[in-house]
């Protein structure tokens, strides 16, 4: 179904950061098929890693023990510092359970109609609970009703959600993106999650967070809330997690843990050895080679080169992230920037109307950085002539 505007590329290989299209011509990954392919193209360890479970043991259901989900959930509670963990098989759905904990929550503490608070420009994924979360009116359109229990407030803003708090007994749950991906990279206050990690305890609310995006090294921490050592009650992710194995991940933390039984929330796929075995590796593999730290340190040397290349660009009105999510917001929408920078052999895209974001693979070494840079100002270079 047309759900998709494409581009009329057919990608036929990879390696590494590099990918080939089906004329033999060669780009620079600098997106990593939106914050999944971490670990870049063809990666021989997953590779390695998928192959020897698919000759091995492909699924058989979660009526039974799986050894690889085990060790993955071990894993996973390691670097999050969480307890639990419920496993799907995509960012959407790790939001779903997250809502039903909070709803779970709610009850739990006797309210009968439990409402949980969101943020404008939010994105939280396409089922019709995860829909009705996020901050986007244009994602709402024609789909209305949308579900009740949720309670919108602008992102960054303190006072609001303090607000709501206090007027409104049915709030449960703060639901939020440490950095929001799909708004527009956009980069909160350095106290912004302590503050709502604050309120929460303060209000009795889980404090839920969506690393979808942000998480599995990605921004230089394991979990974006790591670099403000906030520590959520539930937390989600996804896309790195698989490298492009399709996996999710709830977590949860304290009585937040114990919420689900059996019988309450469940998934066919969910967790099975194939999709397990696959991100038990891709951790592994970020864990060995020091990838968070190289996210740490490309990402801020392609800041740095961006800033430096682009202090004197009015077009630029600012350029912001974390790691190796990085949002350069111009002063006009630019969705043209994607097809300049097709033609110099570069993958980027354009999120919130007129923010470039560069996501590249968590390997990506300072020559392929600088390469990056280059292209980006000769195609805002040019984007300008246009204009
Ligand atoms: C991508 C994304 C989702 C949705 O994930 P899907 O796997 O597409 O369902 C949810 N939240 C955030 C922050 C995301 O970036």
């Amino acid at each position: 179904m047309p759900t998709y505007a494409r581009k009329d590329i057919t990608f036929t290989k990879g390696n590494g950061i590099w990918l080939w299209d089906k004329d033999n011509n060669q780009y620079l990954d600098a997106l990593s098929g939106i914050a999944v392919c971490g670990l870049g193209h063809a990666h021989p360890q997953v590779a390695e890693a998928i192959s020897k479970q698919a000759n091995t043991l492909l699924h058989t259901s979660n009526i039974y023990r799986i050894q690889a989900q085990e060790q993955l959930g071990d894993l996973l509670c390691e670097i999050s510092q969480m307890d639990r963990v419920f496993f799907c098989n995509s960012g959407a759905e790790a939001n779903e359970a997250a809502i039903k904990l909070a709803r779970l929550h709610g009850h739990a503490r006797g309210i009968d109609n439990p409402s949980i608070i969101v943020f404008e420009n939010s994105f939280h994924g396409r089922t019709m609970a995860t829909l009705t979360a996020t901050g986007n009116r244009k994602a709402h359109a024609g789909f209305e009703p949308l579900l009740s229990g949720f309670i919108r407030a602008p992102f960054n803003d303190i006072a609001t959600v303090t607000d709501i708090c206090k007027t409104n007994n049915n709030v449960c749950a703060i639901l939020v993106e440490p950095i929001q991906g799909e708004g527009g990279i956009n980069v909160p206050n350095a106290d912004y999650l302590t503050t709502l990690r604050n309120i929460c305890d303060q209000h009795n609310l889980l404090l839920m967070l969506d690393e979808i995006q942000t998480g599995n090294g990605r921004t230089g921490r394991w979990f974006a809330c790591q670099h403000q050592n906030v520590q959520p009650d539930v937390m989600t992710t996804a896309k790195g997690l698989g490298n492009g194995m399709p996996i999710g991940a709830c977590l949860a933390r304290g009585a937040a843990a114990e919420l689900f039984s059996p019988g309450t929330h469940g998934s066919t796929f969910g967790g099975n050895p194939l999709a397990c075995a696959t991100a038990l590796q891709v951790l592994h593999t970020i864990q060995e080679q020091h990838l968070i730290t190289n996210a740490d340190n490309m990402g801020a040397l392609l800041v740095d080169q961006l800033k430096s290349k682009l202090t004197n660009e009015t077009l630029v009105n600012d350029i912001r992230g974390q790691g190796l999510m990085i949002g350069i917001e111009l002063t006009e929408n630019c969705a043209e920037i994607v097809d300049l920078a097709l033609s110099k052999k570069l993958l980027i895209n354009v999120t919130a109307g007129n923010v470039i974001r560069i996501l590249p693979p968590l390997i990506i070494n300072a020559d392929q950085v600088t390469q990056v840079t280059d292209s980006i100002c000769e195609c805002i270079a040019e984007f300008k002539n246009q204009q």
